[in-house]
């Protein structure tokens, strides 16, 4: 594992591994259960000193205060939508934004997380893809995008669900999403289920076997086209990893019995929307275990790509159910504060609402200046 450093030479614990926390300790001298005990304040607590570690004996917090930090993202903005999604903008250490949504649904509540900041994938109609790729985030902010959420929100919006399909292409970044992923699984630490979490990618084929073989976790695949040349216009990386490949991958992929792969179709109107798209989709997806998931297009001023009509989802929808696919369709969600599907990186955190009365003095930072501790105009978009 890489070992995260700050400018003043203190390590991020976060970034740790329960087993690296345990190295860590027995060669400073403190018992190896130190290391559960120091975890579980990280991720269970949240604690933002070593000092609240109160089970924690004196000696051994003030070897770890030499060493180490305990990292958190700077929250920028908290926007809620009139449809109750909230999207938050973080600010990393070193000032880059990135995004994380919490969509309820029914009882459900989904958090959409980050895990790079902007994206090398450059997938024509999406506008992270506009940023590049920035760098990559590190375990522990991928870690921290839940327990803040958890921290900011009150129970009403109990996080139920994840899905890596924020900013970032989560299997580009896979040496940080790893050990972020053993936090969220492990007990001990953020303790959500393998059923709850799903990693979505564009199709990074060595990468999504080396993930389906490391851990249980929920994968999507974003198809989005239905032959080889209309995928390569739109999906520059099925030049490096054709849709054949792709799909011969997700038939031989290690899931567990009672898993299936969800394969995200983003309907761009006259350009894969047809009847005859629909029957190619059918082909594809023979010997896969999968459920289909049609996204219609979020229009933006920055792409001249329009939604099919409602009508033309829906025969498309029915010819998939009619052939024995499990096909649903994304209703979007937190489209007003432009937190919906490819639309994440654009915020202008200066036009940003905070959600004050759950969220109380939030420490704003904006790029290039220092903190600011005055808080927001409160106001709600409703
Ligand atoms: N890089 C990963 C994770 C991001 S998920 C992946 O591509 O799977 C984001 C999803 O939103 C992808 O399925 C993408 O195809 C879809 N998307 C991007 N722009 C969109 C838009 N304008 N409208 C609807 N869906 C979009």
């Amino acid at each position: 594992m890489p070992v995260f450093a700050r400018a003043d030479g203190l390590i991020d614990i976060k970034s740790l591994s329960l087993a690296e926390i345990e190295a860590a300790l027995t060669g400073l001298g403190s018992e190896k259960f130190r290391a559960l005990q120091v975890y579980k304040w990280l991720w269970q607590r949240g604690v933002h000193s070593f000092d609240e570690m109160t089970n924690v004996a004196k000696a051994v917090r003030a070897v770890l205060v030499e060493r180490y930090y305990i990292s958190f993202l700077d929250v920028a903005a908290v926007q809620k939508s009139g449809d109750g999604t909230h999207k938050f903008l973080w600010l990393t250490e070193d000032g880059h934004r990135i995004e994380s949504v919490m969509i309820p649904d029914d009882g459900r509540n989904t958090l959409c997380v980050s895990t790079q900041v902007g994206c090398a994938m450059a997938c024509t109609f999406c506008l992270t893809g506009d940023l590049g790729l920035r760098r990559h985030l590190r375990p522990s902010e991928i870690a921290n995008q839940p327990l803040q959420v958890r921290e900011a929100l009150d129970a009403t919006y109990r996080i139920t669900n994840v899905v890596m399909m924020g900013m970032g292409e989560p299997l580009h970044n896979l040496d940080n999403l790893l050990p972020a992923l053993e936090i969220y699984l492990d007990e001990q630490g953020l303790n959500f289920s393998h059923r709850k979490i799903t990693v979505s990618t564009v199709g990074l084929v060595p990468q999504l076997q080396r993930l389906a073989e490391a851990l249980p976790v929920n994968v999507a695949v974003s198809l989005n086209a239905t032959t080889e040349e209309q995928r390569r216009l739109v999906m520059p990386i099925t030049r490096k990893y054709s849709m054949e490949a792709l799909l011969e991958a997700c038939r031989t992929l290690p899931l567990k019995a009672t898993k299936r792969i969800t394969f995200e179709y983003v309907m761009m109107a006259g350009f894969n929307d047809s009847m005859a798209d629909a029957q190619r989709l059918v082909r594809l997806m023979r010997g896969i275990k999968s459920k289909v998931n049609l996204i219609p297009y979020n229009e933006n001023p920055d792409r001249d790509i329009r939604r099919p009509a409602d009508s033309v989802v829906r025969a498309f929808q029915g010819h998939l159910v009619k052939h024995g696919l499990q096909a649903s369709v994304r209703v979007t969600r937190g489209r007003d504060i432009s937190a919906a599907c490819g639309q994440l990186g654009k915020t202008d955190p200066t036009k940003a609402l905070v959600e004050g009365q759950k969220i109380a003095a939030i420490r704003i930072r904006r790029e290039g200046e220092g903190y600011d501790t005055s808080r927001f105009v409160l106001d709600d978009i409703v």
